[in-house]
């Protein structure tokens, strides 16, 4: 009994703690020096935390956008050398940016040193060498896109989908999740969204990819809401295509369209010899997949943080709406119509928004960690990012 209730102390202490700064993720040892010419800083970064180094111009600045971690408690310390001054904030929900800015132009160099427990010790040195250093302007350069994402309400039309037990239609809730998300991503900067039916109408998987594809979409979302027999299973669910299913559909795409690889690489890819463009299209549908999964795994995360996940992995299935060659794809069961609490959730429109949130979320993650390659959000991002992709 008392055990229990120093639990419940311990716990409650934990919940009062601010979200972001509890001890266990907070940088520690921030040191700031000059020598030998260059400035040097270096801190401690929680285990598991991320790590991403850019500069910006007018005026010259140092970023470090880091994730999995939150400010320090100790003191920054005071600006030495080429750093004229030292800022540390949270910059979004999952982002910590610490900004130095320069006295001028400088090159940096981030070293990540491994510590005990899965910490690591950053070192960046800021030299003022004259070699002109690669060079990230705060303006995106010309040319560059949004980042698209095709969002996808399940059913319309003809085709409710699956019905609950208080008449809820998954069609319905799809066009309102999925209207919900297109509106937050339309807010992001450098990204768009693309809707495939954006009213109560009916649309057949193949123009639903159609649009995704004519639309140069980076990742295509499709939003349902799932049924079964057992009115007790509840939770939302992720899917991709599994290996299975990829195959085969590479398999009758070959067969069936000849232009199938016009639509993954464009007409320089229509000369090339059949086995290479095999070879290809098995490249680019395995870049796609595993690009599905990597976005999948960040929409579960998120949406397991707004109510229940049925499957705490991602599900690979061979749903014909996810056969979109060379697009990363992913279905979001949203919740269970079939469960009485579920669909009362579904149909609620607050429910509805923090769903759509949720997927943002996960989209957001996925897309600050791996951004498609000529996006506003690589020009934002650093060239060490930007040369791991390549
Ligand atoms: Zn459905």
């Amino acid at each position: 009994m008392r055990a229990r209730r120093l639990l419940l102390a311990v716990f409650l202490m934990a919940a009062l703690l601010p979200g972001p700064g509890r001890a266990g993720t907070r940088l520690a040892a921030l040191a700031l020096s000059q020598e030998e010419g260059a400035t040097h800083l270096s801190f401690e970064l929680p285990a598991g935390a991320g790590h991403r180094l850019f500069t910006l111009e007018h005026p010259d600045r140092v970023v470090l956008d880091l994730t999995g971690a939150a400010s320090p408690s100790e003191a920054v310390p005071p600006p030495v050398g080429l750093v004229r001054s030292v800022r540390i904030a949270p910059h979004s929900a999952t982002v910590l940016r610490i900004v130095l800015e320069l006295a001028r132009p400088a090159t940096p160099h981030a070293t990540r040193v491994a510590l005990a427990d899965g910490r690591a010790r950053l070192e960046l040195v800021i030299s003022g060498t004259a070699a002109a250093p690669p060079r990230v302007r705060e303006l995106a350069p010309e040319p560059t896109r949004a980042l698209v994402v095709a969002v996808d309400a399940g059913h319309g039309g003809d085709d409710p989908g699956a019905i609950g037990r208080r008449g809820t239609r998954e069609k319905d809730v799809t066009l309102a999740v999925a209207k919900a998300l297109a509106a937050r991503i339309d807010r992001e900067p450098g990204m768009r969204a693309v809707l495939t039916r954006d009213g109560d109408y009916f649309v057949k998987l193949f123009d639903r990819i159609q649009k995704a594809r004519d639309d140069h979409a980076d990742l295509f979302v499709s939003v349902h809401a799932d049924a079964v027999g057992d009115r007790s299973v509840s939770g939302a669910s992720v899917y991709v295509l599994s290996t299975h299913g990829a195959s085969s559909v590479q398999a009758r795409m070959l067969a069936e369209h000849e232009n199938a690889a016009d639509l993954l690489a464009g007409p320089a890819f229509k000369d090339k010899d059949p086995v290479l463009r095999t070879v290809l299209l098995d490249v680019a549908q395995t870049q796609a997949m595993s690009s599905s999964r990597l976005a999948a795994q960040r929409v579960l995360h998120a949406l397991d943080e707004v109510g229940d996940v049925r499957h705490s992995a991602i599900q690979a299935a061979g749903f014909a709406v996810l056969k979109s060659p060379g697009i990363p794809s992913m279905l979001v069961e949203t919740a269970y119509i079939t469960n009485p609490d579920e669909e009362r959730e579904l149909g609620s429109s607050a429910y509805q928004t923090r769903l759509a949130e949720a997927i943002l979320a996960g989209l957001r993650s996925y897309f600050h960690d791996y951004p498609p390659l000529d996006t506003r959000l690589v020009a934002q991002g650093d060239s060490e990012h930007t040369a791991r992709l390549r």
